[in-house]
């Protein structure tokens, strides 16, 4: 919704700069002067809103930039951090209130700029499969029975449909599920074997810094104290894991409801990507 605003703001007011622009005896520049002095705030005019969109980002009034044009170039990058800036700082400021956003780091975040975990260097053609499963899971949007049971006043089962053993959170599915052990271990063992090289031990790491490091190792890195390669090299087995272990989970599921005729041996042949 924020996105979708703040994308209608920057055309909007990039359309305002196109009419700033024109001769000063032009159709759309004579008509802004005139509506910008006679209608009220409560207008709907274009202009009005134009205006009242130049306030909420704490720019100029709309009268100085129809005399005194900004270039293209200049315009687009000032109003994009204008409301970059808006928008970061209660978006950032709000992430602590929100559960499943708790792995989600924002001290690297740069306005307007990719997440640094999008920035390591260790994409590969799988990505295009595996990373909506993380950013799923890093953004507390991945459909866990913890979750649905919130979302659906039918769902009764906190349990893991998988091992019934436990409360299906993400701690559980990431890390203790024992149905999903088989993807699960082979990985976690590369993952060992790197950080034994950086002299830290998986094992002895508390279990939230495990998911930290799982989900969004970007503020765990100077902790660490992990170089370049090795992140992009952890985070590389990170991504796989993590879809691995999501369609192990919906391979299992679909086994146990006797779909797995039908849908299994897709999933089958994905899931060791
Ligand atoms: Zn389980």
């Amino acid at each position: 919704m924020i996105t979708n605003l703040y994308i209608i703001h920057i055309r909007a007011l990039g359309l305002f700069n196109n009419i700033c622009n024109q001769a000063e005896d032009s159709v759309e520049k004579t008509l802004a002067r005139r509506q910008l002095i006679v209608k009220s705030n409560e207008s709907n005019s274009w202009f009005i809103e134009i205006k009242n969109i130049l306030r909420k980002y704490n720019m100029l009034e709309a009268w100085w930039y129809l005399d005194n044009a900004p270039k293209k170039g200049i315009w687009t990058t000032a109003v994009k951090k204008k409301i970059h800036e808006h928008w970061s700082k209660p978006i950032v400021e709000s992430t602590p209130y929100y559960n499943g956003l708790r792995y989600l780091s924002c001290v690297n975040l740069e306005k307007g700029k990719l997440h640094p975990i999008l920035k390591i260097n260790c994409s590969s053609k799988g990505d295009l499969h595996r990373l909506p499963t993380k950013l799923k899971l890093l953004t507390g949007s991945y459909i866990l029975q913890s979750n649905r049971i919130k979302m659906f006043k039918n769902e009764a089962n906190i349990l893991c449909l998988l091992c019934s053993k436990d409360k299906e959170n993400i701690e559980h599915f990431i890390l203790d599920c024992k149905r999903l052990e088989e993807v699960r271990k082979p990985i976690l063992q590369e993952i060992e074997e790197i950080l034994n090289d950086k002299e830290t031990s998986w094992k002895c790491l508390p279990q939230d810094t495990k998911i930290q490091l799982l989900l969004d190792i970007t503020s765990v890195i100077s902790k660490l104290n992990l170089d370049p390669a090795s992140v992009a090299n952890i985070e590389y087995c990170f991504r796989r894991l993590m879809f691995q272990l999501h369609m192990l989970r919906q391979t299992r599921i679909l086994d146990m409801q006797g779909t797995i005729k039908q849908q299994g041996s897709r999933y089958y042949s994905l899931y060791m990507l």
